[in-house]
């Protein structure tokens, strides 16, 4: 396939890779890439601008997924208008961000970012009182509003596979970092040193392995080697933009294997503290819970179906939860209200890291207060908990914890049988649970005795439930 899109192709090895030079250019005999592939609108932005005598070309994970015939995300453009001037020629334009401005441009549904060329930033006193850039002790940038030349735009992306340019025009790749190498042999390689390029920006750690997971492309030596070592750095990024980074680690598609990269290279801990730990204590049980979760909303995503943050952090968060009931237990609080505030307590430690916004926090807590209702089925229970909203979420996360180990005792299997029940068996169903009197009367927290559900699985010494 990739022979295909590069059909004859000069070994780009002979160039000094972080030459500021030259691009290597490839001609639309040497590559497969045609401006159909492109987004109409993108294109059509590329071409308005350069119209009114702007530089612009289509940039970055667009032209990236397209050589490696993914469909694009969404559609970059680079130029050199500024975000002022790009707003000035369309009507359907917005100037966005901070740290990072950039243009908008509206077309429906699609939006098309609109960056203008950045150079990398002065360091050492050049810098000093500037309002266009500025960095923290430790080299991280802050602001990034220094504009250059297309030459400086290449040096200062991230990865050289994002940083191939294309020419709508002449249907040409312009490659200043070695990229479309990088492409053929598979390699998350970092422009520049990648350790000074991790200080500037250390989400640069986890764009790296959400980019090996996404393509299946190795992190190369270089970049790969400091990552342990400045994942602490992690700490230091505002909570917002990390919530933003976690779901684009989570919700794409490649979220069981993302984690298992965040784990081999220690990215995991500075995201979820508390799970880390739980996993370090509980690997097997934690591992399987999350991993499991993340394998179906990976599934999930496949299939076009919808799929819900709230659903993923409260999986993520679930196996730290046991420790701290247990620890408010020992300081005399009953179990529910040790339960409560357990979730109370992790919920707003990992907001500190994560800002998690209250539209997903309120479903998190409901899915696990599911968790110590649906054992309580007498009376009219049941049918209360099937009408109640979060009723789906609650049964799925039962079955999620079960698949991981969790003794409940055939819970979920009878649920499952409830719901395809009619009304006559649900009250047989009903009846039988009080003749056998085993009515939850302490809560989740008690261990049951198992009724001989479908299922057979093992019961389980480290499980939330069990404790
Ligand atoms: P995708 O959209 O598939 O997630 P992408 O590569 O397009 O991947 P974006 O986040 O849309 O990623 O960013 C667009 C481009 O901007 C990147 O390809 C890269 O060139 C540049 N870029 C983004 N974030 C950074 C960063 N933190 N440091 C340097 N360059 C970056
Ligand atoms: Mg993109």
């Amino acid at each position: 396939m990739l022979k295909k899109l590069f059909k004859s192709f000069r070994s780009p090895l002979k160039r000094n890779p972080h030459s500021h030079s030259k691009p290597e250019v490839l001609n639309n005999r040497q590559h497969a890439l045609q401006r159909s592939r492109f987004s109409r609108n993108a294109v059509n932005v590329v071409e308005r601008l350069q119209q009114a005598g702007y530089q612009a070309y289509l940039v970055g994970g667009c032209v990236r997924d397209l050589l490696l015939d993914l469909q694009p995300k969404d559609f970059d453009v680079a130029t050199s208008a500024t975000p002022e001037q790009v707003r000035a020629e369309f009507r359907n334009a917005r100037v966005i961000g901070r740290r990072f401005k950039l243009a908008h441009v509206h077309f429906g549904r699609e939006i098309i970012e609109v960056a203008t060329f950045r150079a990398n930033h002065p360091q050492g006193e050049e810098e000093e009182d500037s309002h266009l850039s500025s960095r923290n002790e430790s080299g991280r940038i802050l602001r990034d509003n220094v504009y250059g030349s297309l030459e400086d735009d290449a040096q200062r992306r991230d990865f050289t596979i994002n940083a191939l340019y294309f020419d709508v025009t002449g249907e040409r790749i312009l490659d200043y970092a070695n990229g479309v190498h990088d492409i053929r042999n598979h390699l998350i390689r970092l422009i520049g040193d990648p350790e000074k390029r991790y200080l500037e920006d250390p989400v640069r750690m986890l764009r790296a392995v959400r980019f090996a997971a996404k393509l299946d492309f190795d992190i190369e030596k270089h970049s790969a080697a400091p990552i342990r070592r400045l994942a602490p750095m992690l700490r230091d990024i505002p909570s917002a933009r990390l919530f933003d980074e976690v779901l684009k680690l989570f919700l794409t598609g490649y979220a069981q294997y993302t984690f298992d990269l965040l784990v081999e290279y220690d990215l995991f801990a500075p995201l979820f503290p508390a799970s880390a730990a739980a996993l370090k204590q509980n690997p097997e049980y934690t591992g399987t819970l999350i991993r499991q979760a993340l394998a179906n909303t990976d599934a999930r995503i496949e299939q076009g179906k919808p799929v819900t943050p709230a659903f993923l952090f409260a999986a993520l968060l679930w196996p730290a939860l046991p420790a701290r009931v247990v620890r408010l237990q020992d300081r005399g609080m009953p179990p529910i209200p040790a339960m409560q505030e357990a979730a109370h307590e992790l919920i707003s430690e990992q907001c500190q890291r994560i800002a998690i916004p209250k539209r997903f926090t309120l479903p998190i807590r409901e899915i696990w207060d599911m968790q110590e209702r649906l054992p309580r089925r007498s009376g009219k229970r049941a049918d209360l908990l099937l009408e109640n909203p979060r009723f789906r979420a609650g049964y799925d996360f039962l079955l999620l914890r079960e698949d991981a180990g969790e003794q409940t005792d055939g819970l979920g299997d009878w649920w499952t049988d409830y719901q395809d029940a009619s009304d006559s068996e649900r009250r047989s169903m009903i009846r039988e649970l009080s003749s056998k009197a085993e009515e939850g009367t302490d809560g989740p927290a008690r261990k049951r005795r198992r009724s001989g559900g479908r299922r057979k699985r093992g019961p389980r010494s480290d499980s939330p439930a069990s404790e």
